[in-house]
Formats: structure tokens, C-alpha cells, sequence
């Protein structure tokens, strides 16, 4: 793929994320162009040399590659309704700005209709993991807006993933990563209750659930194959067993006074699939369930 090599770059919006990328991109010798709505954190970018703009407008106007990270897309519309009289056309708009598929959908035919390109991407790292070969960021967008902006974005992640011309597709996988995050940690925190219950110490039960979850990747890469190929047939994980697991998980917080409201979802769904007759069959056929809905 050939990547166009463009030294300019705006960046709008210096929290702690849009500060790093400015400077990582003034590490790689680029031209910056720096705007916030609070101007003393443009000073110390200043310093480093990056240009402080009066107005987005004027940032936009003075970059290639225009990138943005503010806390959401309410922030980022109201600061782009201040551009419209910059010279969007020919440039390429990279949105890194965490939101939704509709947003970034709406976004790109905003763009698009002031004649730039459109890039939306997901950040899943902190600040200081920015810059790296291991950075995990995802992307999606035009083929032809990737390759303007493929240098820039090398800047930030040694190896930028693209998913495809969808443009919502990186916040979609953004919520889905982070849907798996976040459903392991309230078990982490609803185990802890358990074991706080018992008397043992919750960080030896985190040492014993990391030693579980290290190998549970290969898991869950199993039952996404099973999925992704619509098999259910019984293999490796029955639902039975799950069925049980999380009927006893619910019966332990109310016996234990424990906070029901995971273990009762948890229950609650497996209970679902069994009365859809789904319990002879394996795990995977718990998105029967969901696609239900
Ligand atoms: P932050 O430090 O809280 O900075 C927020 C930025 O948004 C600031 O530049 C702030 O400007 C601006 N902003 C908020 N409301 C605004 C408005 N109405 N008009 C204009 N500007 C407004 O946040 P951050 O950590 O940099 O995160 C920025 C984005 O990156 C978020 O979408 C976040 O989800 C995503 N992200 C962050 C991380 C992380 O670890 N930090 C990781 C992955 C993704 P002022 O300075 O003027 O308030």
C-alpha cells in the first residue's frame, strides 16, 4: 500500500491524549499545529514548537492531517462547527476521539460533504503506552483517507490496525473490546466479594484468576470460531455445566449476603438458554440468545 508522506499536522484538542500525540508527532519532525479550548495547555507544546492556533479554524487550515482527541463527540461537533471557514478540501480528518458507530458514521459524511477524508480510530491504550510498536490502535475509514493519513498514524502505533472502509467499524470494536473488559472485571470485583466473604485475601485471589485468565484466551478464541461458523454442537464446554455454575454462583450471594445483581444476570441468562433447549449444546450457543433479543 503507498502511504503519502505529509509532515504537517493539526492537532485539536490537548487533554492528556491529544498533548501526547502533538508531541509525538513533533518527536518525528512534523510540523504542528496545535489548538485547545483551554489555551494554557497549548503553552508547554509551544515550547516544544509546536504553533498554537487562535481558532480551530485556523488549525485546520494550517495542517495536512488533521487530528482530533477530545472527550466526546459533543466536544468534537461543537469545535467543528467553528472550522467551516477553513479550507477542509484535500485533507484528511482522523477522529481518535472515543464515541459510537452513528457517530462516526455521521461524522465521515460531515467531513466528507466539506471535501476531506475521514478517519475514525480507537485508542486502547493510556498516554504513556502511545508511540510504540505494541500501541494498540484500530482504525477504519476509505481505503484512500488510510493511505494519506498512514504515516501520521504510524507515529502514534507502530502497527495502526485497519478494519475496513466502515467507518464506525473502530468504535464498534472498541465497545465490543471493552464489553469483554469490563464483564471480566465485575466478576474480578464480585469474586472478590466471595472471597472477602470467605476470609482470603483478595489479592491471592487475583494472583489465582490471572493464572486462570492467561490461558483463557485460547478459549475464548475457540468459542469465537464456533460462533463466527454458526457450530453449536457439543465439544469442549457444555451449557449444562454453565447452567449449574451460575445458578450455584447466585445461591452462594444470597446465602452469603453478597450483592446479587451479577450473579443474577449471569444466572439469569444461562437459564434463558436452557429454556430455549439450548443446554445439550456447547457454549457458543449462547449468542442464540443474544441474537433472540
Ligand atoms: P482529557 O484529558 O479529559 O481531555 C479532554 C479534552 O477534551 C480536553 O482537550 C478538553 O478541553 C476537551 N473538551 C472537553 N469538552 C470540550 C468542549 N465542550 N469543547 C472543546 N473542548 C472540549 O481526556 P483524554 O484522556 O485526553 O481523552 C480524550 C479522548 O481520548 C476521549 O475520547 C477518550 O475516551 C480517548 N482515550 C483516552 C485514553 C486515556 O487513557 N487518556 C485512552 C484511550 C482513549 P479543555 O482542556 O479546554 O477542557
Amino acid at each position: 500500500m503507498q502511504t503519502t508522506s505529509k509532515k504537517s499536522a493539526a492537532v485539536l484538542g490537548l487533554g492528556m491524549m491529544g498533548a501526547t500525540l502533538a508531541r509525538l508527532l513533533l518527536d518525528k519532525g512534523y510540523t504542528v499545529t496545535v489548538w485547545n479550548r483551554n489555551k494554557d495547555k497549548s503553552l508547554p507544546l509551544a515550547e516544544a514548537g509546536a504553533t498554537v492556533a487562535a481558532t480551530p479554524a485556523d488549525a485546520v487550515s494550517a495542517g495536512d492531517v488533521i487530528v482530533m482527541c477530545v472527550h466526546d463527540y459533543a466536544a468534537a461537533e461543537a469545535i467543528l462547527a467553528q472550522t467551516e471557514s477553513a479550507g477542509w478540501k484535500g485533507k484528511v480528518f482522523v477522529q481518535l476521539t472515543s464515541g459510537s458507530p452513528a457517530e462516526a458514521e455521521r461524522l465521515e459524511k460531515w467531513t466528507e460533504a466539506h471535501g476531506a477524508g475521514y478517519l475514525d480510530g480507537a485508542i486502547q491504550a493510556a498516554p504513556q503506552q502511545m508511540g510504540r510498536e505494541d500501541t494498540p490502535i484500530f482504525i477504519s475509514g476509505k481505503p484512500a483517507a488510510w493511505d494519506e493519513a498512514l504515516a501520521v498514524l504510524k507515529v502514534f502505533a507502530g502497527a495502526p490496525e485497519y478494519l475496513g472502509a466502515a467507518a464506525g467499524l473502530a468504535s464498534s470494536v472498541d465497545l465490543a473490546t471493552l464489553s469483554g473488559i469490563y464483564g471480566t472485571l465485575m466478576g474480578f470485583f464480585h469474586g472478590a466479594r466471595i472471597m472477602e466473604h470467605a476470609g482470603f485475601p483478595v489479592d491471592k485471589y487475583a494472583g489465582l484468576l490471572t493464572g486462570i485468565l492467561s490461558t483463557f484466551g485460547d478459549f475464548i478464541q475457540y468459542e469465537g470460531t464456533l460462533v463466527h461458523e454458526n457450530r453449536f454442537a457439543k465439544t469442549e464446554s457444555p451449557m449444562s455445566i454453565s447452567v449449574d455454575a451460575t445458578a450455584r454462583i447466585l445461591q452462594q450471594a444470597s446465602d452469603a449476603g453478597i450483592h446479587r445483581a451479577f450473579p443474577a444476570y449471569l444466572a439469569g441468562m444461562f437459564q434463558k438458554a436452557a429454556e430455549m433447549g439450548l443446554a445439550d449444546e456447547e457454549l457458543s450457543a449462547m449468542i442464540k440468545v443474544l441474537r433472540a433479543a
